[in-house]
């Protein structure tokens, strides 16, 4: 049997409902970007069993750049003068939200650095208030990200409304990790993360490439996220940033992103998987369409003084990161853009499997 037919043999296990194992993963991960067609197929297959057509468009409001922490890859790591600072109130998130909301996205994912002054409350109750106030907006579900929190903080985004905590571990190999989220320990993220899901929240995971690590690593990866049963799961290429430890790394290309968002839909087919807008813009969209993803990240209204993470200017004043610019690149692939109650639908139908 030769290499072709091994990797043709590996998505047809995939495709008859077969659990891929890391040494699996792995290979399909060390493909050349030549090779790569059939595990793409075979990705959009899957994602067309579970989703149909449907593809969840996601607003990000990125309403505070300042953080306490050092991580080496991150434009807005702390002292880091290259980086664009603002903190918007809540009256502006509300208003940023509402025109999100009636553009068309179906969640609004709020996302902060870990802002000392949000942090100077250990309750974070200013997130706790915004999330009350976005969710009577808007009406829509609500993600948050505040890094890692108490349980009672927890619990009480829950009650108060969030649907979701994102919380990204980067990479699952230790060794890679140390290098990555300085000062914060490995082990703490994946208990915050199952804390998160005992107080009732849907998680995400996600990783990075592009940082050093190998195809082995992102197998690990894959594994422990398949592993952790966290309800979306991502992969995003490291951006180089300037004035960061990491500012001098040869940018990497894209083609492990897209095998490893295939890979993710191989190992995980009824999972939500995202393509992000903030690491190569709307010309990148399809291409991560393409891989398996059926959720687009990182939609951000322009004109409101908004910035993207990896990606903190590419096509934002252009209004390129718009569910009006998404729309018709969906249509293009014959995919659409699932309405907010469609949406709903999922995350009742994915809660009610969890708890069973
Ligand atoms: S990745 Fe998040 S926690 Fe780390 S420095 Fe950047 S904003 Fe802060």
């Amino acid at each position: 049997m030769d290499r072709d037919t091994d990797i043709a043999g590996l998505c047809a296990r995939a495709l008859e409902g077969h659990q891929l194992d890391e040494r699996a993963l792995e290979q399909v991960l060390s493909l050349g970007a030549d090779e790569a067609s059939q595990v793409f197929a075979a990705a959009r297959e899957l994602r067309r069993r579970h989703f149909g057509d449907r593809v969840f468009l996601y607003g990000f409001v990125y309403f505070s750049t300042y953080c306490r922490n050092l991580c080496n890859f991150c434009l807005y790591r702390a002292g880091n003068t290259a980086s664009p600072r603002y903190r918007k109130s809540l009256d502006e998130v509300v208003a940023i939200c509402r025109d999100l909301a009636g553009s068309g996205v179906v969640l609004l994912d709020l996302t902060m650095g870990e802002d000392p002054e949000l942090y100077a409350d250990p309750g974070l109750r200013d997130l706790l208030d915004l999330v009350v106030a976005v969710r009577r907006e808007t009406g829509l579900p609500v993600m948050v990200s505040p890094g890692v929190v108490a349980r009672d903080v927890l619990h009480g985004l829950r009650e108060l409304g969030a649907d979701w905590y994102a919380l990204y571990q980067e990479t699952h190999t230790p060794e890679v990790y140390e290098r990555l989220r300085v000062g914060q320990p490995f082990a703490a993220r994946a208990d915050a993360r199952l804390a998160a899901r005992r107080a009732g929240l849907l998680v995400e995971d996600g990783i990075l490439t592009g940082i050093g690590d190998t195809p082995a690593d992102r197998a690990r990866s894959i594994v422990s996220m398949r592993d952790g049963g966290w309800d979306q799961v991502r992969v995003m290429t490291f951006v180089p940033q300037e004035g960061t430890p990491l500012a001098g790394t040869e940018p990497p290309d894209e083609s492990a992103e897209l095998l490893t968002i295939a890979a993710l839909r191989l190992a995980m087919p009824g999972r939500l998987i995202p393509a992000s807008l903030d690491v190569d813009g709307l010309r990148g969209l399809e291409r991560r369409l393409q891989a398996g993803a059926n959720v687009v990240t990182s939609i951000v209204p322009p004109t409101v003084g908004l910035a993207g993470v990896s990606q903190s200017e590419l096509d934002i004043d252009e209004g390129h990161r718009t569910v009006a610019e998404v729309v018709p690149r969906l249509a293009g692939l014959g995919l659409r853009a699932a309405s907010p109650q469609e949406y709903v639908a999922w995350l009742d139908a994915r809660r009610a499997t969890r708890a069973s």
